[in-house]
Formats: structure tokens, sequence, C-alpha cells
């Protein structure tokens, strides 16, 4: 089966030889039981820090101070976390610091929800104090203990109730969406930027719109910027695999106060020229892309607009095929592949090169791309000296 599954079974082994107790915890249990793909597969036990590094001869401090040390077996990297507690939570957030305790149990409980708080031993005998699977199997989302208690020590645990619904396609479970709604507003303690992660992590599922909508239901949306409640029917067809996509759509459905969105969410620059690229794509395609717009925009950012304009509901009057079929039918891919460039300009024109020689350049290239004048040096020429009314 899983190539990090079996990778943890034998980092188990490993350490129970040494004589301790290791588990497979968190999403890795939650995802198996769904028979979903597993990615990280997360052990912890009772050995300290130190202990685990003395078991295996490749490690990596990563979170040392959260007890966490990076296991690489045979290659594979597998997150080896010594049971803990999370000490004082203050300010509605999660503490710098934690305390290691003797027994699983006590880590289980401190963990978010009853889905992500289930263990499961080497030979897959499962540890499931909270009734994880039940609430999997009914599809829900409950916190483990009170649920306004566990808000109050950690306000993003809300978002996240919010992110796995999307993810999962689960709802939340009565009591933990009465929770919410009651202190949704203790967000705004939460750092932006592990909103941002939250939130990032969102739009990459596969039920965004149920994710809005819960943002919505439990009052979270209130204390976000995006006008969430107001464009909720935007979010209907959503869907994508990366998150900058999410992001830009969020820009565009606030484009009037784009820099709110940008500064709230603290995106990033490589968000931002992303973001700047498609809706820059996404007007120009209201205006009716030209060749020269198949021309300078990648096939992605193509396609990412014009899904914009699909999940808006804009009538667009060709399909999504057209626009591959229409860029790699283009005399030229680059501008390298031009046959001209400003020396040759410059020689025909007897004159020094200037800015009139970027005009010039402009002009070859919608001309060729219009497919006015052929793509060879020669044809450029004859143009060219037309153009600019140069005697030959
Ligand atoms: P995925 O990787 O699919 O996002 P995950 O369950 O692995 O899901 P992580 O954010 O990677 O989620 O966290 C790993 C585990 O740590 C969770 O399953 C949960 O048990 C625990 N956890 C993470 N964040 C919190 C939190 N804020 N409060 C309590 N427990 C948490
Ligand atoms: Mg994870």
């Amino acid at each position: 089966e899983n190539k990090d599954w079996q990778a943890a079974i034998r980092v188990i082994e490993k350490i129970e030889k040494a004589g301790f107790e290791a588990v497979v915890v968190g999403g890795a249990v939650r995802d198996f039981l769904l028979k979903q793909q597993v990615h990280d597969v997360d052990v912890a036990t009772s050995a300290m820090p130190n202990e685990i590094k003395k078991i295996f001869s490749s490690t990596v401090d990563i979170g040392i101070a959260h007890g966490t040390v990076l296991v690489l077996d045979e290659g594979q990297p597998i997150e080896v976390t010594t049971y803990r507690t999370e000490g004082i939570y203050i300010d509605f957030r999660r503490p710098e610091e934690v305390t290691f305790v003797k027994s699983l149990e006590k880590d289980l409980q401190r963990r978010d929800f009853t889905i992500n708080a289930m263990a499961m031993t080497k030979n897959g005998e499962l540890i499931d104090i909270y009734g994880g699977k039940d609430d999997i199997e009914h599809q829900i989302i409950r916190a483990v203990g009170d649920p306004n208690s566990r808000f109050r020590e950690d306000a993003l645990r809300m978002l996240r109730a919010v992110r796995f619904s999307a993810q999962l396609g689960f709802s939340l479970e009565k009591n933990t969406l009465k929770a919410i709604q009651q202190d949704s507003e203790l967000i705004e303690f939460i750092a932006k930027e592990r909103i941002h992660m939250e939130l990032s992590k969102m739009w990459m599922t596969q039920n965004v719109y149920a994710g809005v909508n819960a943002l919505v239901d439990s009052n979270l949306a209130k204390y976000l910027k995006g006008n969430f409640r107001k464009n909720l029917e935007d979010w209907k067809y959503f869907n994508s695999n990366r998150s900058e996509v999410g992001w830009a759509y969020l820009c565009l459905l606030n484009r009037t106060n784009l820099n709110e969105i940008i500064d709230f969410y603290k995106l990033s620059n490589r968000e931002k020229n992303f973001i700047r690229t498609v809706l820059n794509c996404y007007q120009a395609l209201l205006n009716h892309w030209n060749e020269l717009d198949y021309f300078q925009y990648d096939l992605s950012t193509l396609e990412v607009a014009y899904d914009f304009a699909i999940w808006q509901q804009k009538k667009v009057p060709f399909r999504k095929e057209h626009i591959a079929l229409v860029k790699s039918s283009l005399p030229i891919q680059s501008l390298n592949q031009l046959a001209v460039n400003g020396t040759h300009f410059k020689e025909w024109a007897s004159k020094k090169g200037g800015p009139w020689m970027k005009v010039a350049l402009d002009a070859a290239l919608v001309a060729v791309l219009k497919g006015h004048v052929k793509n060879d040096e020669q044809h450029l020429k004859e143009w060219f000296l037309n153009e600019f009314n140069i005697e030959g």
C-alpha cells in the first residue's frame, strides 16, 4: 500500500524496540478510515525528542520546542512528535510552549476535532477515545470536549472546522457550530498568516462553496474580509487545485477594494503578481481577447481567467478547448521567434536606436500575430519600409 505509511510503520517498530510507545496519529488515521489518499503520516511517541534522535541516525530538528523531530527513514521523511499537551493559552492563541506528557490519551485530548483525535498502532488497531470513527461515518465535525472552551483556547480551530467541512464534505455538529457562532469574533486575535494558511487549504478543496457557506453560517465571514455573504453565489462553481487561484478569485470578487484584501490576508509577492496578471487577463477577456492577448498570457492564465467568467455565469462565446487551439496556432509562440530585431530596423532605417524601435517591434509583432505579414526577414523588411515610410 502507501509508501509513507510503510515508512511510518518501520519508524514505529524501531521506537518500540528501544522500549517506547509509538502510534500513527491525526490526519493520516482520519484519511485512512476515509479510504482517502494519505499524505503526511505523523507519528506520536512516549519517547522524548533527544531519545528519538538517539534511535535514528538521520534526523532533522524541525520543531524541537514543540517536540517534533523529522526522521529520515530510508530517505522517507516522517514527523515524530512526543506526546504533549499545549500548556496555557493566552489571547485565544495556541501557546508557543508545550508540556510533554506520558500518556497518549492526554495527547489525543488536546487535538481539535474527534476525527483528528484518533491513533492507530502498527498492527492497525484503532485507538478512538472521542468517537471519531462514528463521526466519520456520520460525516460530522465535532470538537473534542466543550467546543466553546476549545475555541477560546485557540480561535483558529473555528476556521479549521470550516476548512475541514470543505475538505471532507462534512457538516459541523450542532453544538460545535453554535459555539463558533458565539465565539466567531475571537478570530480577530489570530495571526493573519495562520488564517492565510487555512484559507489557502480551503481553496484547494472539493467543496469550496460549502466552505464559504459555512463561513457565513458560522458568522466567521463577518470578521474576515471578502464579502462572503454578499458574494456567496459567485462561489458556487469555484474549483481549483491551486491556492493562488482562490486568492485571485477572492480579489476579483472584491476588485473595488483589492488592496484591502491583499493587506488583510498578507498575500505574498508571488500571489500578488499572479493576481495582477490574471485580473488583467480577465479584463482583456471582457473586451474580447485579441492575438496579442493569446500571445502574451500563458495558457494556464488564459484558462484561469476563462474559468473566472464561467464561475460568475458570464456568457463566453467559445469553449475552453478553443483557447489552447488558438494559442498554439499563432504564427509565433515567443518573442525570440520573431524573425527581426532592433538591429535590423536600425540598419533598414539608417537611424540611431531609440524609443521608436520599441514601437516598431511591437507593430511588427502584432502584424505577424495577425497574419498581416509573414514571419521572415524579407517580408518584414518590405512591411517595415512601407509602414514607416522609408525610401528603399
Ligand atoms: P491535512 O494535513 O489534511 O490538512 P491534518 O489533520 O494533518 O489534515 P494538520 O493541520 O496537518 O491537519 O494537523 C495535524 C494534526 O494536529 C491534526 O489532525 C490535529 O490532530 C492536530 N492539530 C493541528 N492543529 C491543531 C489546532 N489548532 N488545535 C488542536 N489540534 C490541532
Ligand atoms: Mg497534515
